[in-house]
């Protein structure tokens, strides 16, 4: 099987490559506004989408008017093309989808987020020391950068871009991988709790990690001194640049965990049984509509942060390619009643729970933690979907969105 896979480095730069990393990243950022502003008034006018090869055109008149867009790799400027056409298709997806916000494509802005691809030719050259790597990019020469792990597979394309410490790049590969098969069969179903991240059926627990929680009084901190500050003056640009290191710092604290926590789960078992949870929805309905005003609004937010701080949603992700790339599967269950129903007698009412952490059946007295009693919920759905199948689970939630709808009068 073949697999995608990234490796990234943190590049050491000459003060001279560094203003090739900057004019680069500015010329992607000047393409992208240019050929977004005229996709934005085609489409406003009548409805109609420029394809990425007129763009194309309109490029080679641009860099004829501008002498410094003949600097840059012409390949990584018709990259910026391709990705607004990307981001087009994924909106016209959405909107025909009638997302409530189909997301139209941003300008962006300098400073924020700069980056370009080099879609060819980048190759590895010998290493300059155990630590160093040499990267050969087309037109720019060589690049030394910080090797912290070995590269895999052969190398597709690299994405440079600058975060608020310094610029990085990333490859992408190809990896061939055997294909994997799992020894045995083992199944575990898994609920993802806010205090607890997550509880495994058989009574294995991780603990979550809140970085922005640690870290939130720092920021607020800085965020004050911010505002105090003159907008835009060197003392202003300080402070941002700190404030943008401690997100920096939270994210990859997070993600680190997050790696650990799907690794250690995928290696260990075959099949993982979890709830479908729609994070998206969970953190919009804390706000409500103007119909609808949400309730609790400030309890809600304070829960939702933490979902979002623990990253669940990409949990989900880093799991699901694990288990892909170990022969394992994911199987989704109904999130409907796992935490009220008693895992022994199957009792379900809101009073089986009291309270957040335990769990007291009225039924047959059964007591148990919370969370383990969903998990082995969780796990029993499993069973009976990989029982009678995807199509029973598909109908069931259909029903349950049914029945959820309100009647209209
Ligand atoms: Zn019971």
């Amino acid at each position: 099987m073949i697999i995608q896979k990234s490796f990234k480095y943190e590049l050491r730069l000459t003060s001279s490559q560094e203003e090739a990393c900057c004019q680069i990243a500015g010329a992607c950022r000047f393409v992208w506004n240019k050929s977004l502003a005229l996709k934005k008034e085609a489409w406003e006018k009548d409805k109609k989408n420029i394809h990425r090869f007129e763009l194309d055109r309109f490029l080679t008149e641009w860099k004829n008017e501008l002498d410094w867009l003949s600097f840059p790799p012409s390949q990584s400027l018709q990259q910026v093309n391709k990705d607004l056409d990307v981001a087009f298709k994924n909106f016209f997806r959405r909107l025909k989808e009638k997302k409530e916000d189909p997301g139209f494509p941003k300008f962006k802005k300098k400073g924020r987020n700069d980056s370009f691809r080099i879609p060819q030719g980048v190759c590895l050259a010998d290493q300059l020391s155990k630590k160093v790597g040499v990267v050969k990019v087309p037109k720019l020469g060589k690049f030394f950068f910080t090797k912290t792990r070995e590269i895999e597979g052969s190398i597709k394309h690299a994405t440079i871009s600058r975060m608020c410490d310094g610029w990085y790049i990333s490859f992408n590969c190809k990896v061939e991988i055997i294909d994997p098969k799992k020894e045995k069969e083992l199944i575990v179903g898994i609920d993802r709790g806010v205090k607890r991240f997550v509880m495994c059926s058989d009574g294995k627990e991780i603990k979550g990690v809140s970085p922005f929680k640690r870290n939130s009084k720092k920021l607020a901190r800085f965020q004050k001194e911010l505002s105090k500050k003159k907008k835009f003056s060197s003392n202003w640009g300080k402070i941002k640049i700190k404030i943008k290191t401690i997100h920096l710092h939270i994210r990859n604290i997070r993600k680190d965990f997050l790696h650990k926590a799907s690794s250690q789960i995928a290696n260990s078992h075959s099949i993982i049984v979890m709830e479908k949870l729609q994070t998206k929805n969970m953190t919009k309905s804390a706000k409500g509509t103007i119909d609808n005003p949400g309730k609790n609004v400030t309890a809600k937010r304070g829960l939702n942060r933490s979902i979002l701080d623990q990253g669940w949603y990409m949990f989900q992700q880093f799991v699901e390619y694990k288990m892909l790339w170990t022969g394992g599967r994911v199987v989704y269950v109904n999130p409907r009643y796992t935490s009220q129903r008693c895992s022994v007698c199957g009792h379900t009412s809101k009073e089986n729970r009291k309270t957040q952490t335990f769990f007291c059946c009225l039924s047959c007295m059964h007591k148990e933690n919370a969370d383990l009693n969903a998990a082995k919920n969780i796990l029993a759905e499993g069973h009976s979907v990989l029982a009678c199948g995807v199509e029973a689970l598909a109908s069931a939630m259909k029903q349950e969105l049914q029945a959820r709808r309100p009647s209209t009068v």
